[in-house]
């Protein structure tokens, strides 16, 4: 198979925090000598794509900020789409704010007002959440979250994610999000489309994590690449129901997927 563009994921599959993964430069290198586009796809909805480009190049990857988005780069574009007019809600942190600020969305403060609600990782997430968002769900009010992931890794150690904060509110809302962006999302898949300019059969997925990177490729019907990098143990691995096409110890193997 002659592959023409890749879908990477960031954190866990060319970086570890600020730290290039150790063999993942050069296979980004040699991606791009086999003349394969790369485009960097992030779950984090906390930062836009732009912070992405300045941390991908301290860590010594050269990437234009188009070939770059995040989970935050897919809400936004969501909600611009979809709830243009709508006084947002919003369960997360101000990075996440931000983003939709500058797109000209707007945001209240005011739950018994609000039609929609947003929610998204919030290290100061707590009871007062919980209760707000009940409430305005009860209105009947659009609930969107931004990405899945249950657990990230962090410095510390594995910390709570969107998908936490996400699956309490359906909890105590008693019903599930209307739409979850980020991986594996249809709308990501959509804008990835647009992006990647190769039809899926001709394109690789190469990610660390299972529920959101595999299952993306799959959905997509692109090649999928599993690297050890990251986040999937070997019981994970081992007992899930998605499965990668390819495992790599990481990046830096790619040869034998497109050698
Ligand atoms: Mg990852």
């Amino acid at each position: 198979m002659e592959f023409r563009g890749a879908v990477l994921d960031v954190d866990g599959t060319v970086v570890r925090g600020d730290e290039p993964i150790p063999g993942a430069p050069e296979g980004f290198d040699r991606l791009r000598r086999a003349g394969i586009d790369p485009l960097f796809v992030s779950n984090n909805p906390t930062k836009p794509a732009s912070a992405y480009v300045q941390r991908l190049g301290r860590a010594g990857y050269d990437v234009d900020a188009d070939r770059v988005f995040t989970a935050g780069t897919l809400t936004t574009k969501y909600l611009t789409e979809h709830h243009a007019a709508a006084d947002l809600f919003v369960i997360g942190e101000e990075g996440l704010v931000d983003q939709l600020v500058a797109a000209d969305l707007s945001i209240t403060d005011a739950h018994d007002d609000a039609d929609a609600l947003v929610v998204s990782i919030d290290r100061g997430f707590g009871y007062e959440d919980l209760r707000t968002a009940r409430w305005a769900l009860d209105r009947g009010i659009p609930f969107i979250g931004t990405d899945r992931d249950l657990i990230i890794p962090a410095p510390e150690g594995d910390v709570p994610g969107s998908g936490a904060m996400i699956r309490a509110v359906a909890a105590v809302a008693e019903r599930d999000p209307d739409i979850v962006l980020g991986k594996p999302s249809e709308p990501a898949i959509e804008f990835v489309r647009e992006r990647l300019a190769c039809p899926p059969e001709a394109c690789l997925v190469v990610g660390d994590r299972l529920d959101t990177d595999i299952a993306f490729g799959e959905r997509a019907g692109m090649t999928t690449v599993l690297v050890r990098s990251g986040i999937t143990d070997d019981a994970t691995l081992e007992t899930s129901e998605i499965q990668p096409d390819h495992v790599l110890k990481h990046l830096g193997e790619i040869d034998r997927v497109i050698g």
